[in-house]
């Protein structure tokens, strides 16, 4: 598989809590100092570029809540060899900002939604946002950003009863709304029936909505399969990351806000570039490590290097 997709992480804090992104000891918040400039940044996208990545995304944490963060889109936007620039947010911020960001050259959108319902939806986030991230939704429709994609991670005792409002979205919207398998972020977790499989959900979906017919969904399809309900406006998208292993398809890199670059979410290997950046490195030396990363992603396999505990805003999810 080619790797030529990088999730940059641009910050782990978070105007959120939501209960599947924990750790279970919940884990401090990385130095101000100890996190990559926008100039470090911008300038491990351009090395990565010349190693073949063409598209970037960026997550968190919140990306949103790092400030000028619509700086950070245009200058990647700009970089040569980077095709597509994408975002994922939780939404809070997203009305306010979501012209600005398509102003900048962004030109897809994922946001998380877990719940339709009021309660619900605190109970996952800790947050009464619902309103606000349901109207940033509608405006990043409005500005043309294309596709916007809702992201729901299912847990099966808080939010599996949102199951069929969700793929609801789709019918009367142009979303795509994305089961997510909830996966998690301890090895010390035992074998649960806390995550609700994908073929599960679609079993839902379609008593209610009828045969899903399969699609093809191009641009930075990833690890989902998508199928739409019958004379939908939108699709319906699933990850199954717990329940399937998709290590050979997998084309990503990470790179965290404090400049490791993790080749795997789930592996605990990382490669600290910061140290490089901040020694005065040449662009050869740099280059030269993002290869070697690349070229040894090919021979990892999640299961044999799984971390024992990880922080998802740290990682960048
Ligand atoms: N704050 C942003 C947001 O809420 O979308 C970006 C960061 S969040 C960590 C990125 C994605 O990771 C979200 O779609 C979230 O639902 C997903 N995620 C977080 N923890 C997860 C877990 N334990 N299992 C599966 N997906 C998870």
């Amino acid at each position: 598989m080619r790797v030529n997709y990088l999730r940059i992480s641009v910050t782990d804090r978070c105007n959120q809590r939501c209960v599947y992104c924990r750790p279970r000891v919940d884990c401090d918040f990385i130095e101000r100092a100890e996190i990559l400039c926008y100039e470090e940044i911008q300038r491990l996208a351009r090395l990565f570029a010349d190693c073949g990545i063409d598209r970037v995304r960026l997550t968190g944490g919140e990306p949103l809540v790092r400030r000028d963060v619509v700086a950070l889109v245009a200058g990647l936007a700009g970089t040569d060899g980077i095709d597509d620039v994408a975002l994922t947010t939780n939404g809070v911020l997203l009305e306010s900002m979501a012209a600005d960001l398509k102003a900048a050259g962004l030109s897809r959108i994922n946001v998380s939604l877990d719940s339709l319902q009021a309660d619900n939806y605190r109970k996952i986030t800790g947050r009464d946002d619902l309103p606000q991230v349901l109207r940033g939704i509608h405006r990043a429709i409005g500005v043309g950003l294309q596709p916007v994609k809702v992201n729901a991670v299912l847990l099966r005792h808080i939010n599996a009863s949102q199951i069929l409002g969700l793929a609801g979205l789709s019918m009367d919207l142009p979303l795509i709304v994305r089961f997510i398998e909830y996966c998690p972020t301890s090895r010390r977790v035992k074998p649960a029936d806390d995550y609700v499989p994908c073929t599960e959900v679609r079993r839902i979906i379609e008593r209610k909505f009828g045969r899903l017919l399969d699609t093809v969904i191009v641009p930075g399809s990833g690890p989902a399969s998508y199928c739409k309900i019958s004379r939908s406006a939108g699709a319906i998208g699933f990850i199954a990351g717990r329940s399937t292993l998709f290590c050979t398809s997998c084309n990503r890199i990470r790179l965290t806000s404090d400049g490791r670059i993790r080749p795997c979410l789930y592996s605990a290997r990382q490669y600290d570039v910061k140290t490089l950046l901040r020694e005065g490195a040449s662009d050869a030396r740099i280059r030269e490590l993002l290869m070697q990363i690349i070229v040894q992603k090919g021979s990892l396999s999640a299961l044999d290097s799984l971390a024992e505990e990880f922080c998802m805003r740290k990682v960048g999810g």
